[in-house]
């Protein structure tokens, strides 16, 4: 490695000759190199904003989340937003989510706005709602839905898909304790060998872009980030910034399914990625379920043939749920799927609850897609799942569910592929394998030291296996 970059790979002789007989020397200890992670599909502010935030990931009655509220309460003042994340309304005993008067008996006083495991739900207290003008007159914004009181209309609390919003409605954490966030999550991400990400949030717009610039230049975020630009704020971003240290990503389309319909619906979705595939960029949707996976390369589909055009890239995110014979269709098309195999480990036991058996086979197919050719990559999509991508490539190794079963093995796939995903793939995700994702002469040093090699450990030993050392751009990245 010399001036950030990797000048050459080989054995120790090849290696001698490529630098001079002054280079430092490491043992890595019969160790395992490896190009540095990339996460190419992960939420940052969200992230740096769920440390800061009360954790009820752990809550299994809606009397746990009222406690963890409980405990944080006194710190603020009647103004202070208290902000509350991570709960998932499968795994509490009451089976439902919990409302504004469970969050009222918990902080009467004080501003809450509790999030979902997913992010894409809200339940905000009295003092919230009221704070932030949610009331009976509101009206939901399309594929939005505000949960009412049956008999008075007025909402219960829950609010659905309708980020935009709340988070229009409710103060955004104040800069310096997003900033400690920030830092904390960027530590996390280089303690598991990460040194870039790409942002998949779909409100990401100008000045998101320029919050990220400022958290780059200030030393709070020692990762380069590719931001992803939301539909609705298309054009707004410049290309690069802070040295090429944040670059425009696709174009972010959120396609929800709700109440079996998609939002937003086949022509709009038609008519965006036209738009964005028209302008030249890269589009990346979010789908989850059937109807939206099919929906999304239905569109796709749709604006290659209006505009043919190769090596497009473009993305669909997550595919939860793969529709019996898309596969070949995605590669086909050259379409990459970006998912989430920590979702199996995480989930798999609340999928196994919810999906019918019969569609079960589409779950996270991660065999099926990559034996069609299709091209995958991976993320954490953090704060959903865990940042560390040893643990994810465990989990497309494995799929073992943490009550110890496993969801469809047949998907299976070698933890070699599964690496690839988060280094090689992940870089042609973004467009950065000039860059990055591999260990070849010219990409930038960015390596990771495992203590083993990762092909020949077990899945289970793969979950805690630690990166070592870290090297970013050649120099020492010394995880604290
Ligand atoms: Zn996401």
């Amino acid at each position: 490695m010399r001036d950030g970059r990797i000048v050459g790979v080989g054995d120790a002789a090849e290696a001698a000759s490529a630098v001079d007989a002054k280079a430092d020397r490491i043992d890595c200890g019969g160790g395992a190199l490896l190009p540095a992670f990339i996460d190419a599909h992960c939420h940052l502010l969200a992230f740096a904003a769920s440390l800061r935030s009360v954790d009820c990931t752990a809550a299994r009655t809606i009397g746990d989340i009222q406690d963890a509220i409980r405990r944080a309460a006194p710190e603020g003042t009647t103004e202070t937003w208290l902000r509350a994340f991570g709960y998932e309304e499968t795994v509490l005993a009451e089976g439902r989510h919990p409302n504004r008067h469970d969050l009222d008996a918990a902080a009467p006083d004080r501003p809450v706005r509790l999030i979902h495991r997913s992010g894409h739900a809200s339940v905000l207290n009295s003092v919230a709602l009221r704070l932030a003008g949610i009331g009976i007159a509101t009206e939901e914004p399309p594929g939005g839905h505000m949960e009412r009181d049956l008999a008075s209309g007025e909402p219960t609390g829950l609010l659905l898909n309708m980020e935009r919003v709340v988070e229009r409605a409710v103060p955004s954490l104040p800069f310096e304790e997003l900033s400690a966030g920030v830092r904390e999550a960027g530590r996390r991400f280089l303690r598991a060998g990460v040194t870039c990400l790409q942002d998949a949030t779909h409100t990401n717009g100008r000045p998101e872009w320029e919050l990220f610039e400022r958290l780059i230049a200030e030393g709070s975020l020692p990762l380069e980030v590719v931001l992803m630009e939301g539909i609705d704020h298309l054009g707004e971003l410049p290309e690069r910034a802070a040295g090429g240290r944040l670059r425009r990503g696709p174009v972010k389309i959120m396609l929800s399914e709700l109440a079996d319909e998609l939002s937003p619906d086949e022509a709009e979705l038609t008519r965006m990625v036209d738009e964005a595939h028209g302008a030249g960029r890269q589009v990346a949707i979010h789908a989850v379920g059937e109807r939206a996976v099919a929906g999304a390369t239905d569109a796709i589909e749709a604006a290659l043939r209006v505009r043919p055009r190769s090596d497009h890239r473009h993305r669909i995110e997550h595919c939860s749920l793969l529709p019996t014979g898309l596969a070949a269709r995605l590669a086909r098309m050259g379409v990459m799927v970006v998912s989430q195999p920590s979702f199996v480990s995480e989930r798999a036991d609340r999928y196994i609850r919810l999906v019918p058996e019969e569609q079960r086979a589409g779950l996270y197919a991660f065999r099926t897609l990559s034996e069609a050719g299709v091209t995958l990559a991976a993320g954490s999509d953090a704060p959903v799942t865990a940042p560390e991508p040893l643990r994810s490539v465990a989990a497309a190794a494995d799929r073992r569910t943490a009550e110890d079963g496993a969801l469809t093995p047949d998907e299976r796939v070698e933890a070699a592929d599964a690496l690839r995903w988060w280094t090689a793939n992940a870089a042609f995700a973004g467009f950065l394998e000039s860059e990055r994702g591999a260990l070849r002469p010219g990409l930038r040093a960015d390596v990771a030291l495992l203590p083993r090699d990762p092909m020949t450990c077990t899945p289970y030993a793969l979950r805690e296996l630690p990166v070592e050392r870290l090297w970013l751009e050649g120099r020492p990245a010394e995880p604290s």
